[in-house]
């Protein structure tokens, strides 16, 4: 099966079987051969209503945050760690979290990124538990055999102008750090070597 039937029917599973608190599923778009995934936290209302990711104030924001990072939302792929979204935008609950666990788990193995963009302290705590985002964003760590970058949330940057100017500038590193895992081995990838970009 290739990987565009291999999602779909994942997203078929994902829409039979996860809870539904919201309107629409989002279980994500882009790529599927991306070597930059997005994730974000949960479904937005303007998310919810089309059934596609990051498409309200953040989703024009992460838009224009890719291109200064010299992408474009085609050649990503973008998804959240829920699928559904929370009823009044409320944090996700542990279980719902765990819920949608595997079906995040099987994007990421089906679709492969060397390079997993966490937007928020949701994403951020899957991969690096226990860390403060105002500690470590914009530092890339390697998890396994990918190179996890974590990111304030879009969102956050709206609503504060300093984290703007870091999200910015973290997003304006990673030119930088595509070319330089162009270098690198996969397994040989020490994130040292990354972070003083
Ligand atoms: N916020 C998120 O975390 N995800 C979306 O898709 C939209 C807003």
């Amino acid at each position: 099966m290739d990987k565009i039937a291999e999602l779909k029917k994942l997203e078929e599973e994902a829409r039979r079987t996860l809870k539904k608190p919201g309107t629409n599923l989002v279980f994500g778009e882009g790529n599927p051969d991306a070597r930059v995934m997005l994730i974000g936290e949960a479904p937005g209302f303007h998310e919810d209503q089309l059934g596609r990711p990051f498409v309200g104030a953040a989703g024009k924001l992460l838009d224009k945050l890719l291109g200064m990072g010299g992408l474009d939302r085609a050649e990503v792929y973008i998804t959240n760690v829920l699928k559904n979204r929370p009823p009044g935008n409320r944090d996700p609950f542990p279980e719902e979290i765990n819920e949608a666990a595997g079906f995040l788990d099987s994007q990421i193995l089906i679709i492969d990124p060397q390079v997993i963009v966490t937007l928020g302290r949701f994403s951020m705590g899957k991969f690096i538990p226990g860390v403060k985002i105002t500690l470590v964003h914009g530092d890339p760590k390697r998890v396994g055999k990918r190179i996890v970058i974590p990111m304030f949330h879009p969102a956050a940057a709206l609503r504060a102008g300093v984290v703007m100017a870091k999200t910015e500038a973290d997003f304006k590193k990673l030119p930088n750090i595509l070319n330089k895992l162009d270098d690198i081995e996969g397994d040989q990838i020490d994130p040292g070597q990354l972070s003083l970009l």
